[in-house]
């Protein structure tokens, strides 16, 4: 396919949602379609957006003591089976291998959907007595669960997560390891991604296959929809049961360990280029952003530009990074500096640094952020410090925007009218009661396409009654329509 050398251009966000989100992923480089149905691939730009993520999330965990393992992608399908829900809600999505090496395999392969058949199955090899508790091993690795109708990082067949898996000797171990970890996703997401969330319990019928409890982050998109950016599972003693994890306790009783899994994954990039994005393109927080400050130099009307400007650019980008921003130059010949901030604009740079003939006169660079388009005059001598500043701003500003469309996305509805009549407008959240009865939700999603998102477990519970059929709700719950 020839390249595009024109400006390029995206479907304004307003006029059509999900257009905009998709031209925007492809213009900017992010992803492209791989020949496989919701396989995509994560383009280079893409890619290091998730690298940021990664690092910075893996820290995370690494923080509250867990260490990574690597466990094999094909499960025998006997390990698969012997969780019962667990096969139940995983298998209408698995993908099998039957053949290897030319030869029909006496056992059928699964591609893993999720790990815990694996990771449980070493768990019981080798875990012997308390003295081995508590296992704390994450996975950063891919997985595939075959979708229907997928979406470049929203939904695909192939992602990349990360997956914990711990065993803990008590049940309140296990409790409190599962919410340790979902607080872990819910600063990661408003302190790097600028994404704020809500969070709890789900219900029985969102909850992960097996598990005892589940509990979610989730954040609501500008389209009124909300984005499930993290989970995180207390399985109780399911798993060690089904697997045959026994642990010798401190006197010498036979016990079953308690278990948790949790993750994260590429969807968190969708939900970042869906809040942040506008109709020039991509917005990146700084936190995540492959590059921090873009550098397009300005030739001159007359004379060459290697001489002129590109030695004073090439020196702004060595200030930068010595004051550890992540910055690059872009000094492409072949384009003009008009198509480069398009170009930048696009891919969401938080910073444009525009260094021309004139400001070299004056000793001066011009900083023009990419969230508000404000425009700096910046003496060189202090470009570090005003870009810190600057990029610090864009940071706290994004933040408080997201908020801000969280909040004013959230409508407390107290009759079947109002939710039916919010979710046929605005949608968003929906904060009602619900009376905990699956079959009521299963209606309620069939009459409005709204779900359970979360039941939280803290703050004011206002007790009150089921806002489809009356009956007593003990706490309000977050309705909405899922990604
Ligand atoms: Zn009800």
């Amino acid at each position: 396919m020839e390249r595009d050398f024109t400006l390029k251009e995206v479907t304004p966000k307003s006029r059509d949602f999900s257009q905009w989100y998709l031209d925007v992923v492809l213009k900017a480089e992010m992803a492209d379609y791989g020949p496989v149905k919701g396989c995509m691939v994560i383009r280079p730009y893409g890619f290091a957006v998730w690298e940021s993520m990664q690092r910075d999330m893996d820290r995370r965990i690494k923080e509250t003591g867990h260490v990574n393992a690597y466990f094999p992608l094909l499960i025998p399908k006997s390990f698969l089976e012997r969780e019962k829900e667990h096969v139940k809600g995983f298998s209408p999505e698995c993908a099998w291998v039957t053949i290897g090496g030319g030869e029909e395999l006496a056992e059928p392969l699964a591609i893993r959907p999720t790990s815990e058949a694996m990771i449980c199955s070493m768990y019981a090899k080798w875990v012997r007595s308390w003295r081995d508790l508590p296992v704390l091993i994450n996975q950063w690795c891919n997985v595939v669960r075959w979708e229907k109708v997928t979406r470049p990082f929203l939904r695909t067949t192939e992602f990349l997560w990360q997956e914990g898996h711990t065993l803990h000797a008590t049940a309140e171990e296990a409790e409190e390891e599962t919410l340790k970890m979902l607080h872990v996703y819910r600063s990661f997401c408003e302190e790097m991604l600028a994404m704020p969330v809500v969070w709890g319990r789900k219900s029985d019928a969102e909850k992960f296959a097996g598990a005892e409890k589940t509990y979610a982050i989730e954040a609501m998109m500008p389209d009124g929809r909300a984005l499930q950016a993290g989970t995180s599972h207390n399985l109780g003693q399911n798993f060690a049961k089904a697997y045959g994890i026994e642990f010798l306790d401190q006197s010498q009783q036979r016990a079953l360990p308690w278990s948790t899994s949790w993750g994260t994954t590429t969807r968190l990039v969708g939900g970042l280029i869906m809040i942040h994005g506008d109709d020039a393109g991509l917005v990146l927080p700084p936190s995540v952003a492959p590059y921090q400050v873009v550098i397009v130099p300005i030739p001159p009307r007359k004379g060459d530009w290697a001489e002129a400007v590109l030695p004073r650019a090439r020196q702004l980008l060595s200030a930068l990074r010595e004051a550890g921003i992540r910055a690059h130059l872009d000094d492409r010949d072949q384009f003009q500096p008009g198509y480069k901030y398009a170009d930048w604009e696009m891919r969401g740079a938080p910073l444009r640094l525009e260094i021309g003939p004139k400001d070299i006169e004056k000793d001066q660079c011009v900083l023009v952020r990419r969230d508000t388009r404000a425009k700096a005059f910046v003496p060189t001598a202090q470009l570090a410090s005003r870009s810190r500043e600057l990029l610090a701003g864009a940071q706290s500003d994004l933040l408080a925007r997201a908020r801000k469309l969280l909040a004013e996305s959230t409508t407390r509805v107290s009759s079947y009218d109002e939710f039916k009549q919010v979710m046929d407008t605005k949608r968003g959240f929906l904060v009602a009661g619900w009376c905990r009865d699956p079959a009521c939700e299963a209606k309620v999603k069939e009459e409005t396409k709204a779900t359970v998102r979360v039941i939280p477990v803290e703050g004011e519970a206002r007790a009150g009654a089921c806002v489809r059929c009356g009956k007593p709700s003990s706490r309000e719950v977050y309705f909405a329509q899922a990604y």
